[in-house]
């Protein structure tokens, strides 16, 4: 398939405008046009995956990090990241990360930390705010429904676990068009009086062009009536970190020799046991300390993450138990998601997991 087509479904998963401002997620190196027949999946872009990609006859390695993240001056092979660049594009390798973007949404890289912990409950820790928008629009009566329904289909009107959510009232609109208008009721130059049903609905901001789309193609009139507000509510299906609960409390110990396992973690370093059971987990995959607080707040027992430093442990100050299991270990099985979205929507496309251990921090025990 074009490269374009398995992208478009990874960025309807995970839209690229939710990946924070550091970030570098969509496509790097390659053409959307370019036609693919198997894809390679790692967590980190390095010149050995690179050469598996080359080794396996892969177009596309689709990696969680991106393996450029600021501007690039020369390519004289003197960094890993001009290496990766210079031999992808010199072996017709599209280069792909899917990243932040990846980890703020429901079913992205912390739903998969949950799910191997047996969270339940889990919900985001902290919604970011400012990404929901709300439509309004006024369209005669008898065509409402027709209209309600396919800004529905566009994907406005979900909340939570409810869709088709709107408002409607009823009033009149009023209108003249000019002599050069041709409008769908009423005649030119003479104002008109029509029932119309005012339609309220929010909508994620980044399907603002679909839903507007999906509005004008459904809408009677010549000139569509329709206002755009920001809204400054939390979008509670996208943000950072996950929180969830254990179906039966724990030991803090007992805990921690489960997620080792269940993490596949060499080595947990953490802050002090604070004597209390574990029920409320929050996870962060990668480098989560951002989220303390928010964890704290929430109630959380544990703080499952990566990236802590040695000041930053104090933080905890006895209210919770911080556990860095390690970057590479907190994203590890975010590989195995992307291999299953992927396998998902095209069975046929060949997908292979890397055979390579990116993980450049090693454990002396
Ligand atoms: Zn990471």
């Amino acid at each position: 398939m074009k490269l374009a087509q398995l992208t478009a479904y990874l960025e309807s998963m995970a839209p690229l405008a939710l990946q924070e401002d550091y970030d570098n997620s969509g496509l790097i190196v390659g053409q959307p046009e370019m036609e693919v027949h198997q894809a390679l999946i790692s967590l980190d872009c390095t010149e050995a995956v690179v050469d598996e990609a080359i080794a396996t006859g892969c177009q596309v390695i689709i990696s969680h990090h991106p393996i450029v993240f600021k501007g690039l001056k020369r390519f004289n092979g003197k960094t890993y990241v001009e290496r990766v660049v210079e031999k992808a594009i010199r072996n017709n390798i599209a280069l792909y990360a899917i990243h932040t973007n990846l980890d703020n949404v429901m079913t992205g890289v912390n739903a998969r930390i949950c799910e191997t912990l047996g969270l339940t409950n889990t919900r985001i820790l902290a919604p970011k705010h400012n990404l929901l928008k709300k439509l309004v629009t006024y369209v005669p009566i008898a065509q409402a429904e027709q209209v309600r329904k396919a800004l529905f289909h566009a994907g406005a009107g979900h909340i939570g676990e409810y869709s088709e959510v709107s408002f409607n009232a009823e009033g009149t609109g009023t209108f003249k068009g000019s002599e050069n208008s041709d409008p769908y009721v009423g005649e030119p130059g003479v104002r008109h009086h029509e029932e119309e049903m005012r339609i309220e609905t929010v909508y994620s901001a980044n399907l603002e062009s679909k839903i507007i789309m999906a509005l004008v193609l459904a809408h009677p009139y010549e000139e569509v009536a329709y206002d755009l507000y920001n809204l400054t509510n939390q979008h509670q299906e996208i943000g950072s970190g996950m929180i969830g609960e254990l179906d039966a409390p724990m030991d803090e110990a007992e805990f921690l020799a489960d997620v080792k396992t269940s993490m596949d973690a060499q080595v947990i370093r953490h802050t002090a046991f604070t004597g209390k059971q574990v029920k409320k987990v929050v996870v962060c995959g990668g480098s989560g300390g951002f989220l303390l607080k928010q964890a704290i707040g929430a109630g959380a027992d544990v703080f499952i993450t990566a990236d802590y430093k040695y000041h930053e442990f104090f933080d905890a100050e006895g209210k919770i138990l911080i556990a860095d299991i390690g970057h590479f270990e907190s994203e590890q099985f975010t590989q195995q998601l992307l291999f299953e979205i992927i396998q998902k929507k095209f069975s046929n496309f060949a997908i292979r997991l890397t055979k390579v251990n990116t993980n450049p921090v090693k454990y002396f025990i």
